[in-house]
């Protein structure tokens, strides 16, 4: 269906260039209409090489133009809150990074406003959109495995030189507010549950300095006495990613599936051996963006909301703290 809409980006930004830009234009009657960014030489080459007709650094210009109708902010994680609050504020829907901000309080300030402007907030949480885990939540929620024991996610890899800025050496980066995020909203995507408490160790050191953590062992203690591993890191070349459900009829094994590119597979082993699901993969972020778009035009949600987006910050700052403390963290989710 063909939605008009009008966007604007706000951070002149890898992923927005990589991903975002191409998923708003396949969505039919989407623009890029603006893009800001706090240099204007930078802002400027930005909207020049991906053919976007205006750029500025005023937040302000950008928020007034009546033709913009929804923004994609994905500039450094400390700004997510302002940039946000002052979007909705000027009537306009936001889809924003995650992490949506660097403390719940924020984040729930986010919601909060939101919802008082009457404006759509999404939290580009991706991976569940991919078909591998939109099928393992279907096998459990069918209950193929039968009663969930647990599971194991595997997300380590090797942070590529271009990406090691502001991940390694500022305290908005770290393995667990770039990365590990997304595993805790993938499990409460697949599970359609929060977790009751967590435990974390952590390492620094190696790619990441000042005690920004650059690799990450978690164990998370879902309802019904389900306990759920997560290995994350950015120093770890060569590792596979997946994820592993184990049930007390069999196991459901994704493969390659932590990834921002429309891959991987997705098995079942039980008793007759091991079998692979027919998949038919699509572009993880043209889901998204097909999902924001109607959402704000009145259809449904967001892939990942607001709320979704405060669950998934309030974890990871549980297992921050868990490492920090040496202490198993209960979740108290709002
Ligand atoms: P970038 O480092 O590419 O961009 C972040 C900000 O850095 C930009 O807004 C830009 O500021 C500034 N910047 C970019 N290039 C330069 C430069 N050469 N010199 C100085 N500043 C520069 O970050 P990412 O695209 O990797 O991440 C942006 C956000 O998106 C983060 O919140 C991250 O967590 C999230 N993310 C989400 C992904 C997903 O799949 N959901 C994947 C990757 C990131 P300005 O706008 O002022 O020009």
């Amino acid at each position: 269906m063909t939605h008009p809409t009008g966007w604007g980006l706000i951070g002149a930004s890898n992923v927005a260039r990589e991903w975002i830009i191409d998923a708003i234009r396949a969505q039919p009657g989407s623009e890029v209409r603006a893009v800001l960014s706090s240099s204007a030489e930078r802002g400027a080459a930005f909207a020049r090489d991906n053919d976007i007709a205006w750029h500025t650094t005023s937040l302000d210009d950008l928020l007034s133009r009546p033709d913009i109708d929804a923004v994609y902010v994905s500039t450094n994680n400390r700004l997510h809150f302002e940039q946000t609050i002052a979007a909705a504020r000027a009537g306009k829907h936001v889809l924003c990074e995650k992490p949506l901000a660097l403390s719940v309080e924020d984040a729930n300030e986010m919601v909060r406003v939101c919802r008082a402007c009457d404006v759509v907030l999404g939290t580009n949480h991706h991976l569940r959109n991919a078909a591998t885990h939109i099928a393992i939540h279907g096998m459990i929620e069918d209950g193929r495995v039968g009663r969930l024991i647990g599971g194991r996610v595997f997300h380590a890899n090797y942070l590529a030189a271009a990406l090691q800025g502001w991940r390694v050496n500022d305290q908005g980066g770290g393995v667990i507010l770039d990365s590990t995020i997304h595993d805790i909203d993938t499990l409460r995507f697949l599970f359609d549950q929060d977790p009751i408490s967590v435990f974390a160790m952590t390492q620094s050191g190696r790619l990441a300095q000042d005690g920004i953590e650059d690799g990450i062992m978690a164990v998370l203690r879902f309802p019904d006495d389900m306990l759920v591993q997560i290995h994350g890191g950015y120093t770890v070349p060569y590792a596979p990613g997946g994820v592993e459900i184990m049930g007390e009829r069999g196991v459901i094994i994704g493969r390659d599936c932590m990834s921002q590119r429309p891959i991987g597979t997705v098995s079942v082993r039980d008793g007759d051996g091991e079998r692979e699901i027919p998949l038919k993969h699509h572009n993880l972020y043209h889901r998204a963006l097909e999902l924001f778009t109607d959402a704000i035009h009145g259809g449904g949600l967001p892939a990942a909301t607001g709320e979704d987006g405060v669950a998934s910050l309030a974890i990871a700052l549980a297992l921050r703290e868990s490492a920090r403390t040496g202490r198993e963290i209960g979740v108290d989710l709002p």
